[in-house]
């Protein structure tokens, strides 16, 4: 027997595929099921177009067995078969460009994209095997012939027996190693887990000898083992089907069953794109947030098919992060099935995929948000934040996009609003869309800063995430209105007469302004008298765009960032506190330094900010108060 080496360029593509590049051995399966089905569709396009060629419909089908004991798989097709020219030809070169070349010097990336331009699917058996025996019959060849590998070493070809036009695979599996339990692929569980995960939806049925365990004898308790053959696939995946065909609960049973999730979907979207690229698609919106979607280990993406057989169980690049919540399918004949991570990532096709369905599922929420606005809302409070941060990430690229779609709760409403219904609702003469952050809805609505606006009968959205303030800056104004925090130290809703009356009680009392900063260093810029305060002694503004809330989100992060909010204190003019800092700055000095250190702790505390020496305050609010 004559025995043929690889082509070079195809030894070293072999060890470098078995080796490195692909890390999910599970696939090999699903190359060789694909390659049967391929090798079925040609026989069977075949039969329409040649008269000679006959073929009974029924008859094509991929047959899966294997041998625990010789540790074998097999894998038989009813399909068109190989000559031996092209047993040769396509198993015995690899890629089969003869210019191809591989220099030691490049990357592993460069090496997949190689890789991923040419067929080499069926090599990725030797992940698992280190024997391959190919027995098969071409559809207009009297003979058969046998090819046998053993990897890298080389192959031979022979004639051999074999009555029906196809081809028989028969893997020989390597023995376990401390790595790796290839046993495992020994295993009806297991193969059936195989082709249900990647080849459900192969059109031609994969059957397998599968074994029920019987109950033989109700009263005596005998079991007997009965064999039985199993259509392994679902043969049509629930996207192709006519949508009229499929019922709601069929979706969600689908989604329930592929995503492991015990609730139905909140939503599902199904769409089928015919032009440069076309696909079918079958999202859903989950009705609540998957356990670990909050942590690192959540990974986004939708499964990607190309013509049924799954290429990716998730696929990043499909959906943008703000969308990471999204789950489902995505089924395209216009992408190569033998393609690598890499090489997807560069597909223009793929991007035209991803940019489509982004715009879709925006569509679908921004109807539904429409016409369904208690869904929309029960979706908003498990996703929202993600919405909003997809506002600001990327220093606001897609804010455009998303500004319609986040929400935030309005004081006058008591609800959940859009902006858009904020600006519909402004009163005459209101400019500002105001805003104020804080923890929590009831400590918001009690900021002494909230007062004056709510005075003027002006909506204030109510700020509770940390992700509110940066998204807001973000999107910087909605149809021409410009954010207003309202503790921004100038709001502008003060008439020029109150400003200039302001302006003048501060000159007067200069001194003791200042006196009070001196006390309280370099934590704030500024002391001032206010009149805008109606029953609050003192409150914290802000000069600038980094408001206190924002403060604390960067005060949160494990580096200092060194960003500080330029924070003003503001006391009210028409308090009886004020008089007393007055008549104590003129004859006390030493009680006059304790009640400003008092009453910045005070703004501090409303502010929501900690008090640097909280013992000391309290000891002077003692001896203040016991006087
Ligand atoms: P690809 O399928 O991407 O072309 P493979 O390495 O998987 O690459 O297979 C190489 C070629 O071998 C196929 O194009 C096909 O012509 C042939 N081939 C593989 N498996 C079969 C099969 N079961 N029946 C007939 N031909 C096959």
């Amino acid at each position: 027997m004559e025995k043929k080496e690889f082509k070079s360029e195809s030894r070293r593509l072999l060890d470098l595929m078995i080796n490195s590049i692909y890390t999910n051995k599970d696939i090999f399966l699903r190359e060789l099921i694909s390659n049967a089905s391929d090798a079925l569709d040609k026989l069977y396009y075949r039969s329409l177009t040649d008269e000679k060629v006959k073929v009974d419909k029924d008859n094509l089908l991929i047959h899966l067995a294997f041998n625990k004991d010789e540790r074998t798989i097999t894998i038989t097709d009813s399909g068109c078969g190989m000559t031996k020219e092209e047993l040769e030809e396509n198993l015995g070169t690899i890629a089969k460009s003869g210019s191809l070349a591989f220099k030691d010097n490049m990357t592993n990336e460069e090496k997949v994209d190689i890789i991923g331009q040419f067929g080499v699917g069926f090599y990725s058996a030797f992940m698992v095997s280190d024997r391959i025996v190919v027995k098969t019959k071409s559809y207009n060849s009297k003979d058969a012939y046998v090819w046998e590998s053993e990897g890298v070493d080389g192959y031979t070809i022979d004639k051999c027996k074999k009555d029906d036009v196809g081809t028989e695979i028969t893997l020989y599996i390597k023995e376990d190693t401390e790595e790796y339990e290839y046993s495992k692929y020994l295993d009806e569980y297991e193969l059936k887990r195989l082709v249900k995960k990647y080849s459900d939806y192969i059109s031609f049925p994969i059957k397998m000898e599968v074994t029920h365990h019987h109950m033989k004898d109700e009263e005596k308790h005998e079991y007997e083992d009965i064999k039985e053959t199993e259509t392994l696939n679902s043969m049509i995946p629930i996207w192709k089907k006519n949508k009229n065909d499929i019922k709601d609960e069929d979706y969600d049973n689908f989604y329930m069953d592929k995503f492991n999730d015990f609730d139905k979907p909140l939503k599902v979207i199904s769409s089928s794109v015919e032009g440069m690229c076309s696909y079918k698609s079958l999202l859903f919106i989950p009705s609540h947030a998957p356990y670990d979607f909050f942590t690192q280990n959540y990974e986004k993406g939708l499964s990607l098919y190309s013509n049924g057989v799954l290429i990716m169980d998730k696929c990043p690049d499909l959906l943008p992060d703000y969308f990471a919540f999204v789950r489902g399918v995505v089924d395209s004949e216009d992408l190569s099935l033998n393609i690598s991570r890499e090489v997807l990532q560069e597909s223009n096709n793929l991007k035209l995929i991803a940019k489509n369905v982004e715009s879709k599922i925006r569509k679908e929420l921004e109807t539904l948000l429409k016409d369904d606005r208690d869904n929309y809302i029960s979706f908003f409070k498990t996703f929202g934040v993600q919405l909003k941060y997809g506002v600001y990430n990327n220093f606001g690229a897609d804010r455009d996009k998303l500004k319609d779609l986040v929400m935030f709760y309005s004081s006058k409403k008591d609800k959940l609003i859009t902006l858009k219904e904020y600006v519909e609702n402004m009163k005459d003469g209101q400019e500002k869309i105001y805003y104020a952050a804080g923890s929590s809805i009831s400590k918001i609505d009690k900021l002494p800063q909230v007062e004056q606006v709510k005075d003027k009968d002006f909506d204030i959205l109510y700020l509770t995430e940390y992700v509110d303030e940066f998204c807001i800056t973000a999107i910087q104004e909605y149809e021409g209105k410009k954010f207003a925090n309202v503790e921004n130290e100038d709001l502008g809703l003060e008439s020029d007469e109150e400003k200039e009356e302001v302006k003048k009680v501060n000159e007067e009392s200069k001194d003791m302004l200042d006196a009070m900063l001196e006390v309280i260093g370099d934590d704030v810029k500024e002391v001032k008298l206010s009149k805008k305060l109606k029953s609050h002694p003192v409150c914290l503004t802000t000069k600038g765009d980094i408001s206190i809330e924002m403060q604390k989100v960067f005060d949160a992060m494990p580096n200092d960032l060194g960003v500080k909010a330029e924070m003003i204190l503001e006391v009210n003019e028409k308090h009886p506190i004020s008089k007393k800092l007055k008549d104590l700055y003129a004859s006390d000095k030493e009680s006059f330094d304790k009640y400003t250190k008092i009453l910045y702790s005070e703004a501090r505390m409303i502010a929501g900010l900690p008090i640097e020496d909280p013992t000391e305050i309290s000891n002077l609010i003692c001896e203040v108060i016991s006087k």
